[in-house]
């Protein structure tokens, strides 16, 4: 394909890690793009939230040569055991088992910003820009945007929104379906008596799931997830207290917990969208679908929406940009796996956030025979590492 600074780039709606995975590939591959981005450069960069990257993210990110600045501060993740509370039964998934060098990398979110922008062109970035409408007509989409205090816009063959899906309420012909799960997650960093030795822990509760992800050489990230009032008291708890509560919840694998950084608490929802694309406009990432993080899948499978897009870009004509058929085609390539991410993910919150007599045993049961189940488990890595 040929493609002529004269054409018009596309429009890339905020540049969080999926918009700027999208954007330094277009770039990378001489494809026209401007990604318009509501904060300023940099400000994401102290953002310590604890992103699970499979390892399928990993190869991605290695592709577009941010890998390399985002290495020296993952963590490993070599094991993934899960386990519930109050029952027998548990599951080790190993790397070395599954010919991998990992299962997945813990990282910040500012660390990956930051090795994003390292290899981004930033004079296609347009910083400070809010968009605050969108519209599409047979022929263009249109954003519009506010920077500088100004209203502006810009006409795009394909509008791509990638802007985490809290800021345009309003996408028309875009039908949004939104649940709460009734679930607040609870989300800090941990130390410990013990090394975490690249074990990541998944452990179901009767109250919600909780995990605990290596992150430094000695902490563990912790997600914690339970209903509302339940994540507001642990909110409020004194350090040692809490450090007492999580110690009886997670039981003794990583020893005692010793200390707790700042706690913060997030609603989690499962929202998607009833079609991701209408003509000249696209939705991607978490604003496209966000899933409980259980099964940390939600950010992979955003990532994943960027590489297809990207290849759908790249085998299309320009002029059918945007079109019907172009998008039907990328929607074609990102169904299952957005679908497969959502019912995994929602069958394990429903399975394991469970308290009816019996479910307990008959789930050991099910973690007990996964656990000498090779083809399964490998079901199982295959799911969490490429999302099939
Ligand atoms: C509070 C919170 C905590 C989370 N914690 C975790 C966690 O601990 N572990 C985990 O794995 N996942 C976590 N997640 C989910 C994870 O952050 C997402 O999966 C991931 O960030 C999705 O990337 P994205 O690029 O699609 O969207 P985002 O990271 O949300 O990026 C969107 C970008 O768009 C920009 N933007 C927004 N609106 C506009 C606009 N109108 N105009 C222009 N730009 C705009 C934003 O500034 C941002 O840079 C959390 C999410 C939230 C909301």
């Amino acid at each position: 394909m040929i493609v002529t600074s004269k054409q018009p780039p596309i429009v890339i709606v905020g540049g969080g890690p999926v918009g700027l995975v999208l954007a330094v590939s277009m770039q990378q591959q001489g494809l026209p793009v401007r990604v318009l981005e509501a904060r300023q450069r940099g400000a994401a960069y102290q953002d310590k939230r604890a992103l699970a990257l499979s390892y399928g993210s990993k190869l991605i990110l290695e592709k577009v040569g941010a890998w390399a600045d985002v290495a020296p501060q993952a963590t490993v993740i070599e094991t993934i055991h899960v386990s519930q509370r109050g029952g027998l039964g548990r599951v080790k998934l190993h790397a070395a088992e599954h010919d991998l060098p990992a299962l997945g990398y813990v990282v910040s979110y500012g660390a990956l910003i930051q090795a994003l922008d390292g290899v981004l062109k930033a004079e296609d970035v347009l910083y400070g820009a809010s968009a605050t409408a969108v519209k599409q007509d047979a022929q263009h989409a249109t954003v519009t945007f506010i920077t500088d205090a100004q209203s502006q816009s810009l006409t795009t063959p394909l509008l791509v929104i990638a802007e985490g899906g809290r800021s345009l309420d309003n996408i028309p012909m875009l039908q949004r379906d939104t649940q709460a799960y009734g679930h607040d997650a609870l989300v800090s960093k941990v130390h410990c008596e013990l090394p975490h030795n690249g074990i990541a822990y998944e452990r179901f509760t009767p109250t919600g799931p909780m995990a605990l992800l290596p992150n430094g050489a000695h902490d563990f990230s912790l997600v914690w997830t339970g209903d509302k009032t339940a994540v507001d008291r642990l909110l409020t708890l004194d350090d040692a207290t809490f450090l007492t509560e999580l110690h009886a919840a997670f039981g003794d694998r990583v020893g005692r917990f010793l200390s707790v950084q700042k706690r913060l608490s997030f609603p989690l929802i499962k929202s998607q969208l009833a079609d991701n694309t209408t003509p000249h406009m696209v939705v991607i990432g978490n604003a496209a679908q966000t899933m409980h993080p259980v099964a940390g899948q939600g950010f992979n499978v955003g990532l994943r929406d960027a590489t297809a897009l990207l290849k759908q870009l790249q085998t299309s004509e320009h002029a059918d940009w945007g079109s019907e058929a172009m998008l039907a085609a990328y929607a074609q390539t990102r169904t299952r796996d957005t679908k497969g991410g959502l019912m995994f993910t929602d069958f394990l919150v429903n399975t394991f956030t469970n308290d009816w007599i019996g479910v307990s045993r008959l789930r050991g049961l099910g973690l007990g025979l996964l656990d000498v189940m090779q083809p399964a488990k490998k079901v199982l890595v295959s799911k969490m590492s490429y999302g099939k």
